[in-house]
């Protein structure tokens, strides 16, 4: 009580020091809705309780087709020319990287969230803190892709077939070879963008088409090598949402370098820009290679491939789908549209990739030029 008082002896000074200011409106509220308003009718309250039960097993499943991991990533470098390549020395996995980072990943395992391609299984999810600085709009989500081979186990009499995820071994190698021809792939797509904007430019040109916007996705390595734990790999990419990226679809694939039948005009379109693109690098890296397998949504891109000349080393340059007859495809199969014709890419190919064993002096060439 003396506590009190002094307390409000002490509340009533301050009072008294202030000025006088003209009297408040009254701070009363009117009642809030009166009990039995409309807000949620009697059958919704109703049906609202009787959900509020135990969970079921199939729900409480939720629980365990997720899995959280502690990682190690190395997110891919980011190069824009083949100049920065060239300075790389790239034959070591760990150049095509940058430093590594710390972070958890979240994957949904439960088979009807993942996705099964021909080689690889995706599964979705999202890494904290985010790996993709340079795509923030990717946020944290991420496609966590992994190499597979198929199993059969009998159950009850009935085959079923399981996707199970390579040893870390077959994995690691698997897996840095796709990131591989994802960091060439980005590098050789920008060089696309780079001269038709100096083209542009130098011509004073305009285009009378739109020139579509397209990229592939960033791409880092994770790894969970815990001393309790199976060591895992996984390549991490951003997340094509088919909600802003429409349907997955291919534009061109990596066994000929013509463009695939697409029934949308604007999918036409990409396409024929993409063709430009390969028909493009082929002149920028003197005959030696291009992108091929071009495939993914309306502007992001993923799972490229690089189709080098055959001419170039007998033993396998980038992945299992740089087949030479893709390479050598292009010759009979690109047909030179309206991006090759305004950007005056050189048609003229003197396009010499003898097969194996044709050619006794093994001299190999294919000279092209572009009005650079
Ligand atoms: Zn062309």
């Amino acid at each position: 009580p003396v506590l009190l008082g002094a307390s409000s002896s002490s509340s009533s000074m301050i009072q008294s020091k202030r000025p006088i200011t003209p009297p408040r409106p009254s701070t009363k509220r009117p009642l809030p809705e009166s009990p039995g308003s409309p807000e949620v009718s009697r059958e919704d309250m109703m049906r609202l309780v009787k959900r509020q039960t135990y969970s079921s097993k199939s729900e409480l499943g939720a629980f365990l087709g997720q899995v959280s991991m502690v990682v190690v990533v190395h997110p891919m470098r980011l190069m824009s020319s083949l100049d920065e390549l060239r300075d790389l020395d790239s034959g070591d996995w760990q150049n095509l990287c940058t430093s590594s980072q710390a972070a958890t990943l979240i994957l949904h395992t439960d088979s009807r969230r993942q996705m099964i391609g021909a080689f690889k299984i995706a599964s979705f999810g999202s890494v904290s803190p985010g790996i993709f600085r340079l795509a923030p709009e990717s946020g944290h989500a991420v496609c966590a892709k992994q190499s597979y081979y198929k199993s059969t186990a009998k159950v009850g009499g009935m085959s079923l077939v399981q996707h199970v995820p390579h040893d870390f071994q077959r994995q690691g190698k698997t897996l840095t070879m796709e990131l591989r021809c994802l960091l060439w792939a980005h590098v050789l797509h920008s060089a696309v963008y780079g001269f038709t904007r100096r083209f542009l430019r130098e011509n004073n040109k305009e285009l009378p088409f739109t020139l579509p916007w397209m990229r592939f996705v960033h791409g880092a390595l994770a790894s969970s090598t815990g001393a309790s734990t199976v060591p895992t790999l996984y390549l991490l990419e951003e997340v094509i949402d088919q909600s802003k990226e429409g349907a997955f679809r291919k534009y061109i694939n990596n066994a000929s370098a013509a463009v695939l039948d697409l029934k949308n005009p604007e999918d036409r379109h990409r396409a024929e820009f993409l063709a430009f693109c390969q028909h493009y690098q082929l002149i920028k890296t003197h005959g030696t290679l291009f992108v091929s397998d071009y495939q993914g949504g309306e502007s992001l891109l993923t799972d490229p491939q690089i189709m080098s000349s055959p001419s170039l080393d007998s033993r396998q340059l980038f992945a299992d789908g740089n087949i030479g007859k893709g390479f050598e495809s292009f010759q009979n199969d690109h047909v030179c549209n309206k991006f090759c014709e305004f950007f005056e890419l050189q048609r003229d190919f003197d396009f010499k990739t003898n097969v194996e064993g044709e050619d006794s002096d093994g001299v190999k060439s294919m000279a092209i030029s572009v009005a650079e």
